[in-house]
């Protein structure tokens, strides 16, 4: 019997089995380690690995499809674009088997051929990994994004040191990612309850608005949103997209993945030594979304109002000229507490009474 077996080498399987050096775990992935599509901008601070760094920035721009923009500048370079495949395969340390896990249960991971026995199963399949996450009764995270995106050649106005998210397109936003002086990454995000029709972005529209030359590659990807609140059952953890752990207003998943692990890290330790009750986890984790509730509950409800709304709050926190900081540690916050300095002050007439109810109920339904 092993201690632990984590299921998926995406970045939180790996993050998560740098950090159990000491215990015998295996890691199962299906592909390869950091197989998923995904060019993440994440903070630089978190990432150790030179080679894993595609590209980094100095400053965040907001723009509307309209043409509004804001670009809150840093004194040093803050984000980087990351390879996903590197930044997955320099913290694996444990054997890796190669196999689809099919099944499990308390102690028994089931693979087609073989059946891995171990004190703590850790869930990290990401949205592959539904099937084996509704089998075992763990709900699914209740929103489901479904993006496009591309390479494409890079135009004038666009600053390679600076990456964007945009407002305005399909029911979600956007984003570029400068790659370097002449190429960037262009994607568009659809958001679906779960139970719907779900389709991707039409992504020639903003294409041409943006004045981008088609990009040699379209790529199409399903990612999860929205926290699940119950994430331990027994000895069995769910952890990153599995848990819906992303950031309610930017997107953002890869340093809340990099906050939690070392949290779970240190439970499973002492759960293997028999110190402690994995159980600590759902402990910690339901009151981090307690003390973010205001946070993910202001998020959820914004990208729930209609597009135009959307675009007048966009262009309302442009004139409220908010801090270049205020804005960092809004990206960076789970359950801390910050302050959101911005030189005109909001009147809370400046945003919908939809907004404010509907922040009001989302807030109650995650504390509860
Ligand atoms: C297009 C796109 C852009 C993004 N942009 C950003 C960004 O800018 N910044 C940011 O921080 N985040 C971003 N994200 C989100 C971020 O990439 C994810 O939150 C993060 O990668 C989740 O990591 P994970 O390890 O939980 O899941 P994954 O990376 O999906 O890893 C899951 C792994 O489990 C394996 N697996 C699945 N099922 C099984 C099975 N049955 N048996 C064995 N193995 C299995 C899969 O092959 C996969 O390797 C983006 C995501 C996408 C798709």
């Amino acid at each position: 019997m092993h201690d632990v077996v984590i299921i998926g080498g995406g970045y939180s399987g790996s993050l998560l089995d740098s950090l159990l050096e000491g215990l015998d775990t295996v890691l199962i992935e299906k592909e390869e380690i950091g197989s998923k599509d995904v060019s993440a901008v994440t903070f630089l601070k978190i990432v150790e690995f030179e080679d894993a760094i595609v590209k980094t920035y100095n400053s965040y721009t907001l723009i509307t499809v309209d043409g509004a923009r804001e670009v809150y500048e840093f004194d040093e370079d803050v984000f980087c674009l990351v390879n996903y495949r590197k930044l997955c395969k320099n913290l694996v340390r444990s054997d890796v088997i190669k196999g689809e896990v099919i099944k499990y249960e308390p102690g028994k991971v089931e693979l087609e051929d073989e059946a891995i026995e171990a004190k703590v199963i850790v869930d990290c399949s990401g949205i592959g990994g539904e099937n084996l996450r509704e089998k075992a009764g763990f709900k699914l995270p209740p929103v489901v994004n479904a993006l496009k995106f591309e390479r494409a050649t890079s135009v004038e106005w666009v600053d390679p040191s600076s990456f964007y998210l945009i407002v305005g397109f399909a029911n979600f936003g956007g984003w570029i990612y400068p790659i370097d002086d002449n190429f960037l990454e262009f994607g568009m995000a659809n958001r679906f309850k779960r139970g719907g029709r779900i389709l991707f972005p039409e992504i020639e529209e903003a294409r041409k608005l943006f004045g981008f030359e088609k990009g040699s590659e379209l790529r199409s990807v399903l990612y999860p949103y929205g926290f699940v609140k119950q994430v331990v059952n027994d000895n069995i953890v769910i952890f990153g997209d599995a848990s819906g752990l992303t950031h309610p207003v930017y997107g953002m998943s890869l340093h809340y993945i990099y906050k939690m692990a070392p949290k779970l890290a240190d439970i499973i330790k002492k759960t293997v030594r028999g110190e402690g009750k994995l159980n600590e986890y759902q402990k910690i984790w339901r009151d981090t979304l307690r003390k973010a509730s205001s946070l993910i509950a202001a998020g959820y409800s914004t990208w729930d109002l209609p597009l135009d709304t959307q675009i007048r709050l966009a262009k309302l926190q442009m004139e409220l000229k908010i801090s270049p900081k205020s804005i960092l540690d809004q990206m960076w916050a789970l359950d801390e507490k910050f302050e959101m300095y911005a030189k005109y002050p909001p009147k809370l007439t400046d945003y919908p009474i939809s907004l404010h109810f509907k922040t009001f109920l989302n807030r109650i339904k995650i504390i509860l």
